[in-house]
């Protein structure tokens, strides 16, 4: 009889667990990432990413394709050692690093009124007033809005004069961050720096403490404040300074 009671209690321990495993939520999975295409803007506005088609399915049987590509073009990642010389090129930064907790930076309302708009220290504060500290090691998404402007290059990188104009961070707000000890800083604009940056000061603030950056991502305007996961998948280039990558995120 003793051997019988445990024998169902195992069975109805294994089903529970089972049923637990069953039950378990899926994250949906959010892709924040435009595809790479040939039109896709470029920061001079000149091609700089090609593929060419070397087999084709239909005709030859096999698909295959080359590409040639600036580092920095479409979804891509800035690596540190894009603006500092002891900083990880892309293959160092390590994998843990590139699948981070995030947090989301909304600042669309502000960016829709000004294109040069910078991400404030008040921006952070009010985040954190709401949500807490941002978290040691989190990757943060910047969501302006300007990528709704993507499929016409002209209006995205929005150059008159020789100046660009779109939104980034401001120098302080990326001091706050790299205080906060972030892994990444993600923005779906062309750069972190705003549009008039000659210096790249956010990059020179950020990149010597080995935080790297994601721009041109889309998407990130639809995400929560936080409370959600980002994995960021570079190609994984020796020496890379950056390169086109998938960046999506695990919402619960
Ligand atoms: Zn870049």
């Amino acid at each position: 009889m003793r051997r019988l009671v445990l024998a169902l209690a195992t069975i109805v321990l294994v089903l529970s667990a089972m049923a637990g495993t069953s039950a378990q939520k899926q994250p949906r999975v959010v892709d924040l990432g435009h595809p790479l295409t040939e039109d896709s803007p470029s920061w001079t506005g000149e091609k700089v990413y090609v593929r060419t088609g070397t087999g084709d399915a239909a005709r030859d049987g096999i698909a295959m394709g080359k590409i040639a590509t600036d580092e920095h073009f479409g979804t891509h990642l800035d690596a540190p050692a894009h603006f500092s010389a002891t900083g990880w090129t892309t293959e160092k930064i390590p994998v843990e690093r590139l699948l981070r907790p995030a947090v989301c930076l909304n600042v669309a309302a502000q960016a829709e009124h000004d294109e040069n708009y910078r991400v404030t220290v008040q921006d952070v504060q009010t985040w954190e007033r709401e949500h807490g500290t941002i978290p040691r090691d989190s990757l943060v998404l910047v969501a302006t809005g300007w990528d709704a402007r993507w499929a016409q290059p002209r209006r995205y990188m929005n150059e008159r004069n020789g100046v660009k104009h779109f939104p980034g961070l401001s120098v302080a707000a990326a001091k706050l961050l790299v205080e906060r000890g972030v892994a990444g800083i993600a923005i779906d604009s062309p750069s972190v720096d705003y549009g008039p940056s000659e210096k790249y000061e956010v990059h020179r603030t950020t990149m010597p403490r080995n935080i790297y950056h994601v721009e041109n991502a889309t998407g990130l305007t639809k995400l929560p404040p936080g409370g959600f996961t980002v994995i960021v998948a570079p190609i994984n280039i020796a020496g890379g300074s950056g390169g086109p990558t998938r960046i999506f995120a695990l919402l619960n």
